[in-house]
């Protein structure tokens, strides 16, 4: 067995994950889950809701080129929107393939954003109240 002493490790100021490599952590850092930039709004708002939608992913196998799939994805009833998560997106995995061109990345602010909570039901239709019929 070889110990190694003396060795520099470089750990992500966001999570416990640890690396030898300055470059990969500096990298690292900046995609982790847990960096507050990477931190989407859409995870605590009421108005993101799960949905099944079917996708068509590339299928060489297949005859038509194509499989549907069934997927959950985010959907903002707010915007009305169809949203893939942080995890594809800091994979680039959007850019690459077809079967997200028809949804969008979360947005890191939204003006739409509320928590679970943090408006009573009534306090929210007393403002839609108070809202109605002002420009
Ligand atoms: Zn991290």
């Amino acid at each position: 067995m070889k110990v190694k002493e003396n060795i520099t490790v470089y750990q992500c100021e966001y999570c416990q994950k640890k690396l030898f490599l300055k470059h990969a952590m500096i990298k690292h850092e900046d995609l982790c889950f847990k960096n507050p930039k990477n931190n989407k709004p859409c995870y605590s708002c009421i108005f993101c809701h799960k949905e099944e939608i079917r996708v068509d992913f590339d299928d060489p196998y297949n005859p038509d080129g194509y499989t549907t799939k069934k997927v959950e994805a985010s959907k903002c009833v707010k915007l009305d929107i169809i949203m893939f998560p942080w995890s594809i997106e800091r994979k680039r995995l959007h850019e690459k393939y077809e079967t997200y061109s028809e949804q969008e990345p979360m947005p890191r602010e939204c003006e739409h954003h509320k928590y679970e909570g943090s408006e009573s039901d009534f306090e929210l239709l007393f403002k839609d109240l108070t809202n109605y019929g002002n420009p």
